[in-house]
């Protein structure tokens, strides 16, 4: 598989974009600084980006939502059904995808810098200590 699509399929299956390694979160909205397996730094310089891809993500997948119920339900569709489904999807959406896109926005940044080396090995640290 080219590089590219691999990294972003290991972030889709919130495995580490870079090794492919597991157990990359505490728990589902606690993701560990660095990557147990390579020691690539999963935290530093990437909240921003990660927080607003998780919002665009959410964003979308309202709309998508919006337009499927309206479409299939034209033309009369369940306008009282949509004035509390789409809020909470827009409270649950972000809560869901964090994970996921935490791990893409770590992915994308692979992607741009392929030639990174992890945190642990550009420091002289061992993986297993990085735990
Ligand atoms: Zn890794």
């Amino acid at each position: 598989m080219a590089r590219r699509p691999l990294l972003a399929a290991r972030a889709l299956i919130l495995r580490c974009p870079h090794c492919g390694g597991t157990g990359l979160f505490r728990h589902w909205w606690a993701m560990r600084e660095t990557c147990p397996t390579c020691g690539l730094s999963l935290a530093a310089g990437n909240r921003v980006g990660a927080n607003l891809l998780n919002l665009v993500a959410a964003e979308f997948l309202l709309m998508a939502f919006l337009a499927a119920v309206i479409v299939c339900g034209w033309p009369t569709p369940p306008w009282s059904t949509l004035e509390w489904a789409a809020p909470l999807l827009m409270l649950i959406a972000p809560l869901v995808l964090y994970p996921v896109s935490k791990l893409l926005f770590v992915a994308f940044d692979l992607m741009l810098h392929p030639d990174a080396a992890p945190d642990a090995v550009a420091h002289g640290i061992s993986a297993d200590s990085s735990r």
